[in-house]
C-alpha cells in the first residue's frame, strides 16, 4: 500500500527528515519525506504491516520536534523504490514553526568531553536535537542563509555531515565545527585580546574574583564566583542591583543539589531542554556567598544550557542578566562592550551574532508542574493552542513584564519577555519584535488587542495601529489567560489577584472575583478599596499601605516612618494623589509593612515575597474573613470584601506578641480562605464549579497550595498557570483567546 502523509508542529530543523528516513529505511518502505511550508510531507509504499508501524513510529519523534497533527490519506500504489530525502519547497502560503532553543544534548556533550572527537572542547557544538534556533533566526524559510550562521561557511566535513541523511547533523543550520565555525575571545575592558585559551584565562579570572561578561544564547551575562563574597558583592554594587537576587548556575544536578533544596519535579524542570531558572529553597549550608541573594530563604539555579556554560562553569557561578539595573540585557557586542565596560572586568564573547534577545525563563513548581514566573529562552516560539477563531490577531500585552502574542489558525504566540515598556530600547524591541514574529509565523494581524488602561505603552501603541480595536480588562486578560493555559472555554469562577490593573470604572483593581467566559465577564466581588496614598509611591513604599488601612499610629511600622505618617495619612484621608485601588497586592504590602517584613522595594513585588518567606508553614490557623455585608444589595452587586478588617486582626496579633512568622501564615491562610468563601457564594448563585486562579499574587506557593487545597476540599476544580505566568506576562495571552473569542 501507498500512504501520504503530512505532519504539522514543529517539524522543521529538529531532525525529523532524517527521523523518518531512519524509520522507513528499518521497515524497509519506500518513499519519500521532504519540507514545505506547511511541514513535512512523506509517502511510504509497503506493505500494509509496516505503513501501519511506520504511523505509529511517526508518534515518538526526536525530542524538539512538536507534532501538532497528522493527516494520512492513502494513494494509489506506484512499486517505487528506496527512500528519498527531497529538498525544501519554500513557497506556499503557510509556514512551518521554528524551534525554541534547546540544551546541549547528551550526543554532543560526549563528543564536547571526547578528546578524538573534532569538536572537542569546541563551545559551538550542536545536531539537529539541541542548539541555537529562535535567538538566532533572521527570517523564513528556517534555512542557514536565513540565521545568524549565514557568515559561515560549512568546512567539507560539516557539509557531508550536513547532507548525509543518516548523520545526527542532517540539515542542522547551525552546524560549524572549529575550522569553520564561530570562534570565542576573550578581550578586556577596552576590547583588546587577552592572552591565552580563553576558556581556561576565564576560569582563571572568576577564580581570581574578578567579574566576566560572558555571550549566551539570547544576550550577555555577567559572571562572578557563587561563594566568592567579595567578587558577587562588587559585581551588585557595579549593577546597582541592591537586593533582588542573583541566578546562580551549577555546573551539575550533583552540585545544584548542595545549592537548593529539589523534589524530583523541580530537578526535572531544572534538567529539562528548555533549562529555565528554577526558584526553589536554598539548602541551608548551601556554599554561596551571602551578597547571591542576601535575605533571601529561596535561590534560583539553572544548569549550563550552553556548551560554552559546559566548558566554562567548573563550580557554581551567579549568572546574572548583562544590564546595569533594570535596563534590558545586552545582545549586542559593541552595545555589551558600551554599557558593561563598568562592571565587567574581561569579555568572553565571539562572532555569532545573536538576533533576538532572550532573557532566561524563570520558573517555581507547584505540585509537580511548572508554574512560569518568565516565559522565554527555551520556550518562545512555543504556540499554545488556542481553540477560538482563526482570525489572525495582535494582543499588545501590559506594561509590566510584557509580552505580545500573535495568533492565527488556533495558534498563540507569546513573545519573548520584552520587560517593562518604560525606556526606548524596551520600546524598540517590542515594536522589532512584533514585526519579527509577523513575519516568522506569516501572521498579518486584522485586529488588536489592547489592555483598557490609557498610559500603557503598549495601549499607545494599539491605537496609533489603523486596524479594529478589542480593549480587554487587565483581570479578565489574566482570567482568559488561565483558561486557555488549560484548554478551557467555558465560563469559570476567576479569582484575578495581582498589584494594579485598570478596571472599568477606571479606578485600579487588584483583588477581583470575576464570573467570565473568554468573550466577557461580570464583576462579581473584591476588595474594598482604600486609597493609594502618593500613587506610584505607595508601590515602592508598602508603609504607605499601612497608613491606607488605618494602621494605628503607636505602632512600630508607625514610629519607623513617623517623619511622613501623618502626612501620607491625611493624603490617603483626602483622596488627594489618592487613587482607590482594590488591589491585593497592595493589601500583601500592608501586612509586610506591619510585621515589620518591609517598609520601601527595591523590585516589584518583593514585600510580598519576603511575607511568603517569613511565613511558617507549620501553621494552619487563619484570621476570620468575611465577604462584606450579607446583603449586598440588589442581585448582581459585587460582594466587597473588607481587607481592612484582616489587617486589624493582623495588628491585634502584633500587639500580642505572636511570632511574624506565624502571623504571616495566618494571614496567607485568611486570604486563602476568603478565595474560597468568595467562590462558595459565586457557586451558589451561577452553578459554576470550576475556579481559575490567576494574577502575580497567584505567583505566592504557600497562597497557592493552602488556596488550592482549601478549594479541593469544598469540590471544586482549580485552574493553576502551567505554560504562560500568572503574573502579567501572561496578559497578551489572554487579551488574545478574548479578542479571537470575539471575533
Ligand atoms: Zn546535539
Ligand atoms: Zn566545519
Ligand atoms: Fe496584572
Amino acid at each position: 500500500m501507498r500512504t501520504e502523509v503530512r505532519v504539522e508542529g514543529i517539524v522543521q530543523g529538529v531532525g525529523f527528515r532524517p527521523f523518518v528516513h531512519g524509520l522507513a529505511t528499518r521497515l524497509g518502505l519506500a518513499g519519500l519525506v521532504g519540507n514545505d511550508a506547511g511541514g513535512v510531507f512523506i509517502e511510504v509504499e509497503g506493505d500494509g504491516a509496516a505503513v501501519e508501524r511506520f504511523m505509529s513510529g511517526l508518534r515518538t519523534p526526536p525530542p524538539l520536534a512538536v507534532i501538532e497533527r497528522i493527516v494520512a490519506r492513502s494513494l494509489p500504489p506506484r512499486s517505487g523504490t528506496g527512500f528519498a530525502i527531497v529538498g525544501s519547497d519554500s513557497t506556499g502560503e503557510r509556514r512551518t514553526l521554528v524551534s525554541f532553543d534547546s540544551a546541549t544534548c547528551d550526543d554532543c556533550l560526549r563528543e564536547l568531553r571526547d578528546p578524538a572527537d573534532r569538536r572537542h572542547g569546541y563551545p559551538f557544538i550542536n545536531c539537529t536535537n539541541c542548539g541555537p534556533r529562535f535567538t538566532i533566526v533572521t527570517d523564513v524559510p528556517y534555512d542557514r542563509p536565513n540565521t545568524t550562521m549565514s557568515g559561515f561557511e560549512m568546512c567539507a566535513d560539516c557539509a557531508a555531515e550536513y547532507l548525509d541523511p543518516a548523520d545526527r547533523r542532517f540539515h542542522a543550520q547551525p552546524v560549524c565545527c572549529p575550522a569553520c565555525g564561530p570562534g570565542l575571545v576573550l578581550r578586556g575592558r577596552d576590547g583588546g585580546v587577552l592572552p591565552g585559551e580563553p576558556i581556561v584565562a576565564a576560569r582563571g579570572l572568576l577564580e581570581q574574583g574578578k567579574i566576566l561578561a560572558v555571550k549566551g544564547l539570547g544576550g550577555y551575562h555577567l559572571a562572578a564566583t557563587a561563594r566568592d563574597d567579595r567578587a558577587v558583592a562588587a559585581l551588585r554594587s557595579r549593577k546597582h542591583r541592591e537586593d533582588k537576587p542573583f541566578a546562580v548556575m551549577a555546573p551539575d544536578i550533583e552540585t545544584a543539589r548542595l545549592l537548593g533544596e529539589m523534589d524530583e519535579a523541580e530537578e526535572a524542570q531544572l534538567s529539562g531542554a528548555g533549562r529555565p531558572i528554577v526558584l526553589v529553597r536554598r539548602q541551608a549550608e548551601a556554599p554561596l556567598a551571602p551578597a547571591v541573594a542576601p535575605g533571601n530563604r529561596s535561590i534560583g539555579l539553572m544548569l549550563p544550557y550552553t556548551p560554552l556554560h559546559d566548558l566554562l562553569v567548573g563550580e557554581p557561578l551567579v549568572l546574572t542578566s548583562g544590564n546595569v539595573s533594570d535596563e534590558p540585557i545586552a545582545y549586542r557586542d559593541d552595545d555589551a562592550f558600551a554599557r558593561l565596560g563598568e562592571i565587567a572586568d574581561a569579555f568572553l564573547t565571539h562572532d555569532r551574532p545573536i538576533h533576538v534577545r532572550t532573557d532566561d525563563s524563570v520558573t517555581r513548581v507547584f505540585r509537580g508542574r511548572a508554574l512560569p514566573v518568565r516565559r522565554s529562552r527555551g520556550y518562545v516560539p512555543r504556540p499554545v493552542p488556542l481553540s477560538t477563531g482563526g482570525r489572525p490577531v495582535l494582543a499588545c500585552g501590559a506594561e509590566l513584564k510584557n509580552t505580545f502574542c500573535l495568533a492565527k489558525d488556533g495558534r498563540a504566540f507569546v513573545s519573548h519577555h520584552i520587560g517593562d515598556l518604560e525606556n526606548y530600547e524596551t520600546l524598540r524591541a517590542y515594536r522589532e519584535g512584533i514585526e519579527h514574529f509577523g513575519r516568522l509565523f506569516d501572521i498579518t494581524p486584522s485586529v488588536i488587542a489592547h489592555d483598557l488602561h490609557p498610559e500603557y505603552l503598549s495601549t499607545k501603541y494599539a491605537l496609533d495601529q489603523d486596524l479594529p480595536l478589542v480593549g480587554v480588562q487587565h483581570h479578565h486578560a489574566h482570567i482568559a489567560s488561565c483558561m486557555v493555559d488549560n484548554g478551557r472555554t467555558e465560563p469559570v469562577i476567576g479569582v484575578a489577584f495581582d498589584g494594579t490593573g485598570y478596571g472599568l470604572d477606571g479606578t485600579l483593581w487588584g483583588g477581583e472575583f470575576l464570573i467570565a467566559d473568554l468573550e466577557g465577564f461580570e464583576r462579581a466581588g473584591h476588595l474594598q478599596p482604600v486609597p493609594l496614598p502618593g500613587g506610584t509611591m505607595a508601590i515602592r513604599e508598602p508603609w504607605r499601605m499601612a497608613t491606607a488601612y488605618g494602621v494605628p499610629a503607636d505602632l512600630a511600622v508607625a514610629r519607623r516612618n513617623s517623619a511622613s505618617w501623618e502626612a501620607v495619612a491625611a493624603m490617603g484621608r483626602s483622596g488627594v494623589n489618592a487613587p482607590p485601588t482594590s488591589s491585593m497586592g497592595r493589601l500583601f504590602d500592608a501586612v509586610a509593612a506591619v510585621l515589620g517584613v518591609r517598609d520601601r522595594v527595591n523590585y516589584e513585588g518583593q514585600a510580598a515575597i519576603e511575607l511568603e518567606q517569613r511565613a511558617d508553614p507549620h501553621e494552619l490557623g487563619a484570621y476570620p474573613i468575611s465577604l462584606g455585608p450579607d446583603d449586598p444589595g440588589a442581585a448582581g452587586t459585587p460582594f466587597v470584601v473588607p481587607g481592612a478588617e484582616l489587617v486589624r486582626a493582623v495588628v491585634a496579633d502584633v500587639r500580642a506578641g505572636t511570632a511574624v512568622p506565624v502571623i504571616a501564615a495566618r494571614f496567607h491562610n485568611a486570604v486563602a480562605a476568603l478565595v474560597v468563601a468568595g467562590a462558595v457564594r459565586l457557586r451558589e448563585t451561577t452553578g459554576l464549579t470550576t475556579v481559575a486562579l490567576s494574577g502575580g499574587v497567584f505567583q505566592n506557593l504557600l497562597l497557592l497550595e493552602r488556596t488550592v487545597a482549601g478549594l479541593e476540599a469544598e469540590a471544586f476544580e482549580v485552574l493553576t498557570h502551567h505554560q504562560v505566568p500568572p503574573n502579567d506576562g501572561g496578559i497578551s495571552l489572554g487579551q488574545a483567546a478574548v479578542a479571537s473569542a470575539r471575533s
